[in-house]
């Protein structure tokens, strides 16, 4: 067994389900690397960590910087005033949350929480790619259809 190529294979194991993880904005590391711009401080109440504390990665554009989304709910709020508080305002727009309604900071999720998270963020993941593609297999087959019967 060389050891250097089983360190070397786990830690593909590891990268690539980050690498998953990052895709859903499921840590809280990852939804603060998310934000490329924003235009509120640090010391601000809505500042980037408080942002991705309460569940926020960043969705704006350089035009519109102020814009994030719930990673769970996948709420999208904007307009954001820097005395804002991320945790009220998430709960205010989107009570039904299932990240807001535990109301705790990642570090403070209990694993069974964590997990429970992550069941629904995945969950919502498939359920959007499963959409796309009914979506994109009823267009196909209507042009194919219509090709069908205008050649007749
Ligand atoms: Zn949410």
């Amino acid at each position: 067994m060389d050891a250097t190529a089983a360190t070397d294979a786990t830690g593909a194991v590891v990268g690539d389900k980050l690498e998953m993880f990052r895709q859903l904005n499921l840590l809280e590391q990852h939804r603060v690397e998310s934000f490329k711009d924003w235009p509120f401080p640090e010391q601000s109440s809505c500042s980037i960590s408080k942002m991705a504390e309460a569940g926020f990665y960043w969705t704006g554009t350089k035009r519109e910087n102020d814009t994030a989304t719930c990673f769970v709910c996948s709420k999208t709020l904007d307009g954001w005033e820097s005395d804002d508080d991320p945790w009220k305002e998430h709960l205010k727009h989107a009570p039904q949350c299932e990240f807001v309604k535990l109301g705790c900071a990642e570090k403070d999720l209990t694993v069974t929480q964590f997990l429970e998270i992550l069941g629904r963020v995945v969950k919502t993941s498939i359920e959007k790619n499963c959409k796309a593609f009914k979506q994109s297999f009823i267009s196909d087959n209507e042009n194919s259809l219509d090709k069908f019967t205008h050649n007749k």
